[in-house]
């Protein structure tokens, strides 16, 4: 089996991300599954290379290694990049537009906004471009979404039913810009590289459903999902806005250790009753105990 951290470089990373990576690297372990280190640049917008340097830094800092994948931002172009994959990105979405299954969309975010029910939460687009024939180039790429609901059986959280097309509708693969969005690339890029488990926070479970349509609509094998909790109050204490926001990097200069961090983390994810240093191994064990499964929330 296979699994990824696939950080975006929209930001230095925070403790946060630390608790996802002990989830990536212990759940890896439980299963016997390997993990592949993939840099998820697709907002070219808010990309910085700084990101990207200090994620490497981060990682071989705190003692997580990747089993393949990126492993440096020298290393260019990569197959782990996804700056560096658009012409594969490419290719995929002619084989949707082959077969019918994407079309251009000239609406505005605006226009989709104002068109919303009131109170609604996601905007949901009800597909108005859908049989104008538009290019594909200069406006937004939408992918057909499938009728009725999608079902899959999540390892942490069980058995999850979404809609997308009441969700979302035909959302988009590549912005008018020509960028591509996150749940095109990532499902590309996931499909290419085998990656057959997927770890991810609880934050983005609503968007699942979306992804399986384009696995299945691209005749590429479904990965297991395993979509653990956020940082939240951990053991009863809050943690401050602050300690949230702060940079790993950030933590580092002002003197914390790995051990200190690793352990902020647990504990802020509920593993631990009070804040102690941890190492990476015994961490990534802490985190596959069953006892912690579906007791946090
Ligand atoms: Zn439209």
């Amino acid at each position: 089996m296979l699994t990824r951290f696939a950080p975006s470089l929209t930001g230095y990373l925070h403790l946060g991300h630390v608790l996802h990576m002990l989830y990536v690297w212990g759940i890896a372990q439980k299963k016997g599954a390997g993990v592949l280190c993939r840099i998820e640049d697709h907002d070219l917008s808010r990309a910085r290379p700084e990101y990207e340097t200090a994620i490497f830094q981060t990682l071989e800092w705190l003692g997580f290694i990747p089993d393949l994948g990126i492993s440096g931002a020298d290393e260019k172009p990569s197959d782990f990049r996804q700056s560096d994959c658009s012409a594969y990105y490419e290719s995929v979405l002619q084989t949707l537009e082959q077969r019918g299954l994407v079309y251009g969309c000239e609406c505005s975010r605006k226009q989709i906004a104002a068109d919303q029910p009131v109170g609604a939460g996601e905007l949901c687009y009800s597909g108005t471009c859908r049989d104008k024939g538009l290019p594909l180039v200069g406006n937004t790429v939408r992918f057909r979404t499938l009728e009725g609901e999608t079902a899959f059986l999540d390892l942490e959280l069980g058995e999850q039913r979404q809609i997308p097309r009441n969700q979302c509708g035909d959302f988009s693969l590549r912005d008018r810009q020509g960028q591509w969005t996150y749940q095109f690339a990532c499902v590309c890029d996931d499909i290419r590289h085998g990656v057959d488990l997927v770890i991810r926070g609880e934050d983005i479970l609503f968007s699942t459903a979306r992804q399986i349509q384009l696995f299945q609509t691209l005749e590429a094998p479904v990965p297991q999902y395993f979509h653990h909790p956020l940082i939240t109050d951990g053991a009863g204490k809050k943690l401050s806005k602050r300690q949230r926001s702060e940079s790993i990097t950030q933590l580092r200069e002002a003197g914390a250790s790995p051990e200190e961090i690793i352990g902020q983390a647990l504990f802020s994810g509920g593993f631990i009753p009070e804040c102690t240093g941890l190492t990476v191994n015994k961490a990534v064990v802490l985190v596959q105990q069953p006892e912690f499964c579906r007791k946090r929330g």
